[in-house]
């Protein structure tokens, strides 16, 4: 059964966040400060291994980040100038204490640590090879596969090192190492998922997003480029091109999961959701009094809506910000209240108004068709609902958490039937054309599997290949409307 927060985060949720810093005495604090900005890419457990030189010394647990590092003096512990910081949420491997990054081994070169941001593809072949060659994996996660490939080269650098590992590597990695003698951080040569190189005076610092750099006042410098290696020591910073580019970046990332204050591809994610929003108001026009969005994700890409199409930009919905992880599995008697903890309708706002509410996406449809029933209890007189992506049909294998292809509504429902299905007057998703007009002046190529079924890197595991299968059409509604059931 889908716990509380598949309810209420019927989004994709993105693998994790990674950071790493070379050169700064407080290396641990901002790299702390830094994952606090990259949080919304992972809330299951989070980890800072730094080194003096010597040893690395790793922090890790369980949770947020502010339940993980509770009090100073674990900054005490995490002594030395490079460190490097994770921020998780589990796509493949469980959610338990052996899968938290970063991953700390001892190879027959030294200790190192891992953290990982992405979905390896062929693991499960790799796992098997590796297990029938004697390695004994400790933890579920792919992210294990770069330690052992590692530990098993033997070229003379960790960056040679880690070429020859991530040449073996299929899907998505942005990851960051840390060893006794500096960082190094890689990029696959699809770049599916951001990583980004910046400054703060003399030190180095990479992460996920740039909110991390503006939350410490470093200065963004340039993307880490897809199949390149930056090593980080103190000879300096040395680049290895170990692939050639093949750019197929995550579109999603820029429709919904970076934050709207975040540089990524090369450009500023909040002026991309702003052209998606007005690309959807110039493809689908519609008469209404007001736009609202589904806060936060869709505040961007509304304000573009009603900035082009000349309708109202309202706050019609508040969220709520504190619902913790103390919520999953609520008992039925507090799953009656389900609908309204996080989003409440404003009804001064909406009563009496023709609204145009604007998501990013619909994955299931089951939280978009609660806050729809709520707004109509506000007393709105009409709801259309504008999304800002197409429908998502296909499941990423890349790193972002979607549900399976039957718990896709738009994957065995037509437009039609879910304008149905959410009790609106008119439901209508932007174009994937429109979607790449609004990214067009980034150099880029971009992965669109979920919307479109063209996958950038074969799938070779049978697994995943299956799921690719269409949805039994009646099962499926069956399950959503069990999904249902429980949120009332
Ligand atoms: S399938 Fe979708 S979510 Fe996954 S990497 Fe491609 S665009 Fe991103």
């Amino acid at each position: 059964m889908p716990n509380f927060h598949d309810f209420f985060d019927d989004k994709p949720r993105d693998k994790c966040g990674v950071m790493a810093l070379y050169g700064h005495p407080r290396a641990a604090e901002l790299t702390y400060l830094g994952l606090f900005a990259l949080q919304h890419r992972g809330q299951e457990s989070a980890g800072i291994v730094s080194s003096d030189g010597q040893k690395l010394i790793p922090v890790r647990g369980m949770g947020l980040l502010a339940d993980v590092f509770r009090d100073q003096s674990q900054f005490k512990v995490l002594e030395g100038s490079w460190a490097i910081g994770h921020v998780r949420y589990s796509t493949t491997g469980s959610s338990s204490l052996t899968n938290v990054q970063p991953l700390v081994v001892n190879t027959k070169d030294g200790v190192l640590a891992v953290g990982h941001n992405g979905n390896i593809t062929n693991e499960k072949a790799l796992r098997r090879k590796l297990e029938s060659e004697g390695a004994i994996f400790q933890t579920t996660s792919d992210s294990e596969l770069f330690v052992h490939l590692i530990a098993r080269s033997k070229a003379p650098t960790i960056s040679e090192r880690l070429a020859e590992a991530a040449k073996q590597l299929e899907g998505a990695f942005s990851v960051v190492l840390i060893t006794a003698d500096g960082i190094v951080v890689a990029r696959d040569p699809h770049g599916f998922r951001p990583l980004a190189m910046g400054r703060k005076g003399d030190a180095y610092v990479f992460a996920s997003e740039t909110c991390a750099f503006d939350l410490i006042g470093a200065t963004y410098e340039r993307d880490v480029m897809a199949g390149e290696i930056l090593t980080v020591t103190s000879r300096g910073c040395e680049s290895l091109r170990y692939a050639e580019s093949e750019l197929s970046m995550c579109v999603f990332e820029l429709i919904y999961f970076a934050r709207p204050d975040s540089h990524i591809y090369g450009t500023s994610v909040d002026k991309v959701r702003r052209k998606l929003g007005k690309i959807l108001a110039e493809e689908h026009p519609v008469d209404a009094d007001i736009v609202i969005s589904i806060p936060d994700s869709s505040n961007t890409s509304a304000l573009g809506f009603s900035h082009r199409s000349g309708v109202k930009y309202e706050i019609g919905l508040i969220r709520n910000h504190y619902i913790g992880r103390t919520f999953i599995n609520p008992s039925q008697f507090m799953r009656s209240y389900n609908s309204r903890i996080k989003y409440n309708a404003v009804r001064g706002v909406l009563e009496g108004r023709r609204v145009v509410v604007v998501d990013d996406s619909i994955v299931r449809g089951t939280t978009l068709k609660k806050i729809v029933a709520s707004i109509w209890g506000a007393g709105a007189s009409e709801v259309h609902v504008r999304i800002a992506s197409p429908p998502v049909r296909w499941p990423c294998f890349y790193g972002m958490d979607y549900p399976t292809r039957r718990e896709l509504i738009a994957a065995f429902a037509t437009p039609k039937e879910i304008e149905s299905y959410l009790g609106v007057n008119s439901l209508r998703y932007l174009s994937l054309e429109g979607v790449l007009e609004a990214t067009r002046d980034t150099p880029s190529n971009y992965c669109t599997a979920c919307f479109s079924g063209n996958y950038p890197v074969k799938l070779t595991d049978p697994a995943q290949i299956a799921e690719l299968a269409d949805p039994d059409k009646e099962w499926a509604r069956a399950e959503l409307e069990k999904v249902l059931r429980t949120m009332e």
